[in-house]
């Protein structure tokens, strides 16, 4: 799979984690999420203590390599994929269907990555290789923006692109990255997009 340009053709983009640097810096020291390669795999996690809510949503992200990795709800996404990059993340509902457990709920809810619902195919693609029914489409999509006055990460709601915290006007395209810095390195990325979006920048800390 290719991940390297947004946007075409059979291609996915890479989401890097776009939150607050302490929490990157906290999640550091957790465990990765449970990869997810086939319907035992889930059956399995779904079974042990970390997945006995069964019914809750859990925190998800599809890696880089498109594999599935679950943690329990309300861990931190960049936890959940080990500090990476994402094609995908958000909150998923697996219930028991009359062939085994399937997907029955799914969202790109993840204020730490901001993925597009167009990331919905890295989604699909990571369910159809684990054998795991799915919807279809993320049952509920939700659309970030940065908010270019205050640097606020938005959920917009109903159509109304204005900034919770400011009433900035937001931006009508996805603008948490660009092109061209998914070709520098991680370190050099960071540090450019704290410089960017933060007033007072902070010391970036590795
Ligand atoms: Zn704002």
């Amino acid at each position: 799979m290719t991940w390297s340009s947004r946007g075409a053709a059979g291609g996915m983009w890479a989401y890097r984690y776009v939150g607050p640097a302490e929490v990157r810096a906290s999640a550091a020291h957790g465990a990765a999420g449970r990869v997810i390669r086939s319907r035992g795999d889930l059956e399995a996690w779904l079974t042990s203590s970390e997945g006995a809510e069964a019914r809750e949503p859990f925190t998800f992200v599809i890696g880089v390599d498109g594999v599935l990795r679950l943690a329990p709800r309300r861990s931190e996404h960049v936890a959940c994929a080990g500090g990476g990059q994402v094609l995908s993340a958000g909150e998923i509902t697996f219930a028991r269907g009359p062939e085994g457990w399937e997907c029955v709920a799914v969202t790109n809810q993840s204020t730490g990555y901001c993925p597009e619902v167009a990331s919905w195919p890295a989604v699909a693609d990571a369910l159809d290789r684990a054998g795991v029914p799915h919807p279809g489409q993320f049952t509920d999509g939700f659309v970030f923006r940065r908010c270019p006055r205050c640097g606020e990460r938005n959920i917009v709601r109903e159509g109304d692109f204005v900034c919770a915290l400011c009433d900035g006007k937001l931006p009508e395209s996805w603008n948490f990255d660009s092109a061209q810095m998914l070709a520098a390195d991680d370190k050099g990325r960071e540090t450019a997009n704290r410089a960017r979006r933060d007033s007072n920048p902070q010391p970036f800390d590795p």
